[in-house]
């Protein structure tokens, strides 16, 4: 020590050392408060670290929730909150896994509602969801809780049954769903009825994976469907055979279109007394290079299910304006020409201006061109409909609603539409005479007609009868066996002349 202040004494003024030291005091001081503040900090710091570790545990929380909803939303359909197409499609794996290893039946089942679109278009889209949600509670009631029920997309439903005996459990379950399905129920104050179609497949008889499976599952759907409304069917060979036959149609069909296969044949219509030719009904013809002439009922619908219909559809109005300039210039009485258009034909965007363009480079008349449309086209996009039925009616043509009384048959709409005829259907004119229900029925649209100013005519007559009663129930126009089959261009001007 004594040798150090002698340093110190030695080294240095002592004036300069007491600055030194207090500068040191100062520089110590100034720690002592900074290590005092930074303690407050770390108190402080403390206190938010606790607060944040709450926050991002809340926040996991939260994160965690909001995976679970849409760990659920990307499984379930949000609407009825059933299984979707992802979901649907894993089980199904699954239980075809499961049936492999234990030798069982896989069931799966696909429904189609009958008249959905209706009761959308009729109802509203809220009803049109309530009916979707009351028939995803009746297939959870009567499947049991292994089976798996699915809402794949629009009113398309699947039932997966794994671990299957036989075919008969099965057949029960669908049998008991279209009964619970086709009965009426009251949505939100309306009563709605609508009802079902089942294709059944069964794994591994009718497919030994998903596709293969789902396809004969929904080669059976259509089947059922084909065979009128509420009934279930399952897959078997026919049906194979029947689909390997539609892909022949299909292709015989492309061919037909390509080399011009297609005529028309014409049946007149007549006004009583007198039985005067108002009008004719062109109706096509598919001379068929090997089976000879193909009538509609045997291509119509494949044409329409495959997209070929419009095509088709083309060429017969064209031709059918064709033969109406032709008829007018080899001085036939002016009469109007019928021509039939297929819903789908109907939809095409451009359907009018094709009028449009086929009665300008033809010639004929738009004033004798009538378009006969079918009831449904009334219940698809009606809005849409009515704009398109206008400017039809712009052009010059005439409208009728064909087969009128075995579609939805809404008066509410028929008011709207811009039509000029009813055609009765031939199903109730032919059993006039013996069913009491079908002569009501027909004496309902003649008298219809009346209140709504539109003319109504008689299709399907075969006897004299038949015409009699609905003469006397007060209908002037006919169009039947009983007055002229449908003939061939050639045949037609004798008859005229006849
Ligand atoms: P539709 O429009 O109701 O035509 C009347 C059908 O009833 C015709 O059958 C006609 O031959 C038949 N028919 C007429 N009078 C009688 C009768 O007294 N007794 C019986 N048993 N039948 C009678 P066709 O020619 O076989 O046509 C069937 C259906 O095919 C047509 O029914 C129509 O819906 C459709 N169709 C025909 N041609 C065309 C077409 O060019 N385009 C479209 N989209 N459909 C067509
Ligand atoms: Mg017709
Ligand atoms: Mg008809």
């Amino acid at each position: 020590m004594t040798q150090k202040i002698t340093q110190l004494q030695a080294e240095e003024d002592p004036r300069l050392t007491i600055e030194r030291l207090q500068s040191r005091v100062l520089e110590l001081e100034d720690t002592q408060q900074r290590v005092e503040a930074s303690a407050t900090d770390t108190v402080a710091m403390a206190e938010d670290l606790l607060a944040a570790r709450n926050q991002a545990q809340e926040a996991l929380k939260k994160a965690q929730e909001y995976e679970e909803t849409i760990r659920e939303m990307a499984l379930s359909d949000p609407l009825t909150g059933l299984a979707n197409r992802n979901e649907f499609h894993r089980r199904l794996e699954e239980a075809i896994k499961l049936a492999k290893r234990e030798g069982n039946f896989v069931a799966l089942m696909l429904f189609d509602l009958d008249r959905f679109k209706e009761v959308n278009d009729l109802f509203g889209h809220p009803i049109g969801d309530e009916l979707l949600k009351f028939v995803s509670a009746q297939l959870v009631n009567v499947t049991r809780e292994t089976d798996t029920v699915a809402r794949l997309g629009g009113d398309e439903f699947a039932v997966i049954m794994p671990n299957v005996d036989d075919s008969n459990e099965v057949a029960l379950v669908a049998e008991r769903l279209i009964h619970d399905l086709s009965q009426p129920v009251t949505l939100s104050g309306s009563m709605v009825q609508s009802g079902t179609s089942i294709g059944i497949g069964l794994y591994p008889r009718d497919g030994e994976d998903i596709e293969g499976l789902f396809k004969t599952t929904d080669q059976a759907l259509y089947e059922a469907k084909r065979e009128g409304r509420n009934g279930y069917r399952f897959f078997d060979e026919a049906i194979n055979e029947k689909s390997r036959a539609g892909r022949i149609l299909e292709n015989d069909l492309r061919l037909a279109i390509v080399r011009d296969e297609f005529l028309l044949h014409y049946q007149p219509q007549f006004l009583t007394p007198g039985n005067d030719i108002i009008g004719v009904e062109a109706l096509v013809r598919w001379r068929h290079p090997a089976r000879g002439l193909v009538m509609p009922v045997d291509f119509i619908e494949a044409a329409e299910h495959n997209g070929l219909m419009c095509d088709i559809g083309r060429r017969v109005i064209s031709a059918a304006c064709r033969q109406g300039k032709a008829w007018e210039e080899a001085g036939l009485p002016p009469f109007q020409i019928a021509i039939n258009i297929s819903p789908r034909q109907f939809q095409k965007d451009d359907f009018v201006s094709m009028i449009k363009d086929i009665l300008d480079q033809t010639g004929f008349d738009p004033k004798r061109l009538e378009l006969e449309i079918t009831e449904s086209v009334m219940m698809e996009n009606t809005d849409q409909a009515i704009e398109k039925l206008h400017r039809l009616r712009e052009l010059g043509a005439s409208l009728s609603i064909d087969d009128f009384g075995t579609g939805y048959s809404s008066l509410a709409y028929l008011k709207r539409f811009p039509i000029q005829k009813l055609k009765i259907d031939r199903s109730f004119t032919q059993n006039l005479t013996t069913d009491p229900k079908d002569a009501a029925i027909a004496e309902a649209v003649i008298n219809l007609g009346k209140c709504l100013g539109v003319e109504v005519l008689a299709e399907g007559a075969e006897t004299k009868d038949q015409v009699d009663v609905l003469i006397d129930k007060g209908c002037s126009r006919f169009q039947g066996f009983y007055f002229s089959r449908p003939v061939a261009v050639e045949d037609f001007v004798k008859l005229f002349s006849s």
